[in-house]
């Protein structure tokens, strides 16, 4: 045989095992994935991206399908708590938890509702994993109906946004928020019933004037950017005390 029918045959040989070994390799990597990603594996790059959605993933975090795409990166979720440092913070809409779990080492205690029983039940398991728990009271309910029983030095809103269409408006408006609540703006008036010192998680495309007009007279509002991969994911506006008076 010749040598160039030699080689062939070995790179083919090459080629085969490493085949073999993907084939293997893949196998093994769909036996560790959730079963809710087994299930809908669209969702495999949000799986790929989890550690820097929760750090301690491997320690037990549990998501279910919409929380995958919606929890909030940990490293953003760890800037907003720092800036809401306070005594008792309230997370209206804390889904699988990745805010509350933050909040909870900055604040004395936080106030976690959700009104889907499942998203709670999610989000305690996960702030056990993060060994917060004791420091979190969970509320299953409708944010906007517990407001007339509710106290705190600061609320985080982070409201449903309609689903993954809402980058399909160059200008996303307040209005698309809870529509059957009366939108954004009605949100953010009946949260001024508990404290001025409201922190607002949008999207990236928000309108920003309609967030400073939300401010009143005196435009005391304060935008982050909040990036994720040195890409524009969110913003957050910050009013009341929780404007930094440096920059406003
Ligand atoms: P999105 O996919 O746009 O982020 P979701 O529909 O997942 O929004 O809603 C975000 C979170 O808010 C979910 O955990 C959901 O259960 C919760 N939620 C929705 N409506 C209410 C409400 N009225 N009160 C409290 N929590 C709510």
């Amino acid at each position: 045989m010749g040598r160039d029918k030699i080689s062939k045959k070995k790179s083919n040989i090459r080629r085969y095992i490493n085949k073999q070994r993907t084939k293997k390799l893949s196998h093994k990597v769909f036996e560790l994935l959730p079963n809710e990603i087994k299930k809908d594996t669209s969702l495999l790059k949000y799986w790929f991206k989890r550690y820097r959605l929760f750090s301690k993933f491997d320690l037990g975090i549990k998501l279910d399908k919409e929380s995958w795409f919606s929890v909030t990166p940990e490293k953003i979720s760890k800037n907003i708590a720092k800036k809401c440092l306070c005594d008792l913070l309230i997370d209206g809409f804390c889904g699988a938890g990745g805010n509350t779990i933050q909040f909870a080492f900055t604040c004395k205690k936080v106030i976690a509702i959700d009104i889907d029983p499942i998203k709670i039940e999610l989000a305690r398991n996960n702030a056990r994993v993060y060994g917060v728990e004791n420091k979190i009271e969970f509320i299953i309910g409708d944010y906007l109906s517990l407001i007339p029983t509710l106290k705190a030095d600061v609320v985080f809103l982070s409201p449903p946004w309609g689903g993954p269409t809402y980058l399909s408006q160059t200008i996303f408006d307040l209005d698309n928020i809870m529509p059957q609540y009366g939108g954004g703006k009605n949100l953010f008036e009946m949260t001024r019933k508990v404290t001025e010192n409201i922190a607002y998680f949008l999207p990236r495309n928000i309108d920003l004037k309609q967030c400073i007009r939300l401010a009143g007279d005196r435009k005391h509002v304060e935008f982050e950017n909040n990036y994720f991969n040195n890409i524009l994911n969110s913003k957050t506006a910050y009013y009341g005390n929780l404007v930094n008076e440096n920059i406003s």
